[in-house]
């Protein structure tokens, strides 16, 4: 379970809310039982629950530790061109799986969907589903997913990346691995690294967003001869990202 710092005092633990209804309804745990909790943070604690109130429980931490679900050293945002239907779901819980730091969905000139109000209630359900995939997956930090942007407003702010990817499909002579190759030789190894990988919706991008893309110093890569599903690419860059830093 995540809890904030405000939660957390020098011995113990509060749990309210869905995660306490969670823990005494659906989990039925009781006192002494031992649950995990992270402070989103990156630290992790063991903690011996007491006896449930009727609307919050505590628990005693046992023990403390950083939290192994993060790699400090590589820290992937994943803009997303917005997919139909419930596809940015699946996204958002692969990719939270697959330790991407942040997610931020885009509008570009081949989105088909749309979402009217840029406070749409899928924003919040896209946190949520971020939140349950970062517990599920031991995470020690939850993802942030941020509001709809354009491409164009992306662009305006990407100028903090070490490395920016753009996945192209039409992309035919740099591949991702031969450009994170390149990456390592002409860059000194550095403890943190920050990459921002694009990806585009369906309809793939118009080659003049390329072009404004690359103005914006990002490197187009091939992610292979097949063209894979938007929901797919994503989840390719960041295995071979995972593979590249941790093996
Ligand atoms: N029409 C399919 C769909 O409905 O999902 C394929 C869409 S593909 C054009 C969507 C995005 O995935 C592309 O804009 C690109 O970012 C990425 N992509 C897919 N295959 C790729 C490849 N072989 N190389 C690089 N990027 C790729």
């Amino acid at each position: 379970f995540f809890v904030k710092s405000d939660q957390i005092s020098d011995q113990q633990i509060l749990i309210a809310g869905e995660d306490f209804k969670h823990i005494t309804k659906v989990l039925r745990l009781a006192k002494d039982d031992l649950i995990e909790i992270c402070d989103g943070q990156g630290t992790d604690y063991q903690v011996a629950l007491e006896s449930p109130g009727s609307q919050s429980i505590s628990g005693v931490i046992k023990k403390i530790w950083a939290s192994q679900g993060e790699t400090a050293d590589l820290q992937v945002t994943l803009f997303q061109g917005l997919p139909k239907g419930t596809k940015m779901e699946v996204i958002i819980q692969k990719s939270v799986e697959l330790g991407v730091r942040e997610i931020v969905p885009f509008f570009s000139m081949r989105s088909i969907s749309q979402i009217k109000d840029k406070k749409d209630k899928k924003i919040e359900r896209w946190q949520r589903i971020a939140y349950e995939a970062a517990k599920q997956s031991k995470r020690g930090i939850v993802p942030a997913v941020k509001e709809l942007h354009t491409l164009k407003a992306i662009l305006n702010k990407v100028s903090d990346f070490d490395l920016l990817l753009l996945a192209y499909e039409d992309e035919n002579k740099q591949t991702l691995k031969k450009v994170l190759m390149q990456f390592e030789e002409n860059n000194e190894s550095r403890k943190r690294l920050k990459i921002g990988v694009i990806i585009g919706p369906e309809g793939g991008f118009d080659p003049q967003e390329v072009l404004h893309c690359r103005e914006a110093g990002a490197v187009s890569v091939s992610l292979g001869k097949r063209i894979l599903r938007t929901e797919t690419a994503g989840m390719v860059v960041l295995s071979q990202l995972n593979f590249w830093k941790e093996g």
